[in-house]
Protein backbone atom coordinates (compact mmCIF):
# COMPACT_ATOMS: atom_id res chain seq x y z
CA UNK A 1 0.00 0.00 0.00
CA UNK A 2 1.37 3.56 -0.77
CA UNK A 3 2.73 5.74 1.29
CA UNK A 4 -0.15 8.22 3.05
CA UNK A 5 0.86 11.72 4.01
CA UNK A 6 -2.33 13.60 4.90
CA UNK A 7 -0.33 16.72 5.91
CA UNK A 8 -1.01 18.57 2.79
CA UNK A 9 -5.06 17.93 2.71
CA UNK A 10 -5.63 16.97 6.39
CA UNK A 11 -7.03 20.44 7.61
CA UNK A 12 -9.39 21.04 4.76
CA UNK A 13 -10.90 17.46 5.07
CA UNK A 14 -11.05 17.97 8.74
CA UNK A 15 -12.83 21.49 8.16
CA UNK A 16 -15.30 20.19 5.49
CA UNK A 17 -16.40 17.32 7.82
CA UNK A 18 -17.04 20.34 10.48
CA UNK A 19 -18.86 21.79 7.73
CA UNK A 20 -21.20 19.70 7.31
CA UNK A 21 -21.82 18.06 10.54
CA UNK A 22 -21.81 21.70 12.91
CA UNK A 23 -21.76 24.95 10.60
CA UNK A 24 -24.18 23.96 8.31
CA UNK A 25 -27.23 22.52 10.52
CA UNK A 26 -26.39 25.50 13.05
CA UNK A 27 -26.73 27.82 10.24
CA UNK A 28 -30.15 26.21 9.21
CA UNK A 29 -31.11 26.09 13.16
CA UNK A 30 -30.97 30.08 13.20
CA UNK A 31 -33.04 30.43 9.90
CA UNK A 32 -36.24 31.64 12.24
CA UNK A 33 -38.08 30.05 9.56
CA UNK A 34 -38.78 26.38 10.00
CA UNK A 35 -39.79 23.57 7.38
CA UNK A 36 -39.76 20.08 6.45
CA UNK A 37 -37.14 20.22 3.51
CA UNK A 38 -34.48 22.24 5.78
CA UNK A 39 -34.77 20.07 8.34
CA UNK A 40 -33.94 16.84 6.56
CA UNK A 41 -31.05 18.89 4.49
CA UNK A 42 -29.65 19.42 8.33
CA UNK A 43 -30.18 16.11 9.27
CA UNK A 44 -28.09 14.58 5.93
CA UNK A 45 -25.94 17.60 5.95
CA UNK A 46 -24.91 16.19 9.63
CA UNK A 47 -24.69 12.71 8.03
CA UNK A 48 -21.89 13.76 5.30
CA UNK A 49 -20.22 15.30 7.78
CA UNK A 50 -20.06 12.56 10.38
CA UNK A 51 -19.04 10.17 8.01
CA UNK A 52 -16.42 12.58 6.51
CA UNK A 53 -14.72 12.66 9.79
CA UNK A 54 -15.27 9.00 10.55
CA UNK A 55 -13.47 7.72 7.51
CA UNK A 56 -10.56 10.56 7.70
CA UNK A 57 -10.23 9.13 11.75
CA UNK A 58 -9.79 5.74 9.85
CA UNK A 59 -7.33 6.99 7.61
CA UNK A 60 -5.21 8.88 10.03
CA UNK A 61 -4.96 5.64 11.77
CA UNK A 62 -4.04 3.95 8.82
CA UNK A 63 -0.89 6.38 8.38
CA UNK A 64 -0.14 6.54 12.21
CA UNK A 65 0.37 3.28 11.86
CA UNK A 66 2.83 3.08 8.32
CA UNK A 67 4.76 5.69 10.07
CA UNK A 68 5.34 3.08 13.50
CA UNK A 69 5.84 0.63 10.71
CA UNK A 70 8.26 2.61 8.86
CA UNK A 71 10.06 4.03 12.16
CA UNK A 72 10.61 0.41 13.80
CA UNK A 73 12.07 -0.39 10.14
CA UNK A 74 14.30 2.83 10.57
CA UNK A 75 15.54 1.57 14.33
CA UNK A 76 16.30 -2.16 13.42
CA UNK A 77 18.48 -0.87 10.32
CA UNK A 78 19.92 2.17 11.90
CA UNK A 79 23.35 0.77 12.86
CA UNK A 80 23.85 -0.99 8.92
CA UNK A 81 25.25 -0.05 5.56
CA UNK A 82 23.52 -0.03 2.76
CA UNK A 83 24.91 -0.41 -0.72
CA UNK A 84 24.39 2.25 -2.91
CA UNK A 85 24.78 3.43 -6.46
CA UNK A 86 28.30 4.89 -6.19
CA UNK A 87 29.64 1.63 -5.26
CA UNK A 88 29.78 3.37 -1.72
CA UNK A 89 28.05 2.76 1.32
CA UNK A 90 25.77 4.45 3.11
CA UNK A 91 25.32 5.10 6.49
CA UNK A 92 21.80 4.28 7.74
CA UNK A 93 22.27 6.19 10.89
CA UNK A 94 23.05 9.88 9.64
CA UNK A 95 22.97 9.31 5.83
CA UNK A 96 26.94 9.70 5.46
CA UNK A 97 27.37 8.72 1.80
CA UNK A 98 31.10 8.18 2.25
CA UNK A 99 31.41 5.05 3.90
CA UNK A 100 33.55 2.44 2.41
CA UNK A 101 33.27 -1.43 2.41
CA UNK A 102 35.91 -2.32 5.10
CA UNK A 103 34.54 0.90 7.06
CA UNK A 104 33.70 -0.59 10.92
CA UNK A 105 32.35 2.73 12.22
CA UNK A 106 30.47 5.86 10.45
CA UNK A 107 32.93 8.32 10.05
CA UNK A 108 30.14 11.47 10.22
CA UNK A 109 27.88 10.01 12.95
CA UNK A 110 30.41 7.33 14.94
CA UNK A 111 28.10 4.40 15.08
CA UNK A 112 29.17 1.29 14.47
CA UNK A 113 28.29 -0.78 11.45
CA UNK A 114 26.88 -4.59 12.61
ZN1 LIG B 1 26.67 7.95 10.15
Amino acid sequence: MKKINSIGYGGKVIFIGILFAFIIPIGIMLIPYKCIPLDVISKISFLIGILILILFTIWLMIELRQDKRINAHYEKNRDKKILIQSGQFECQACGNQHVKAEDKSCSVCGIVFK
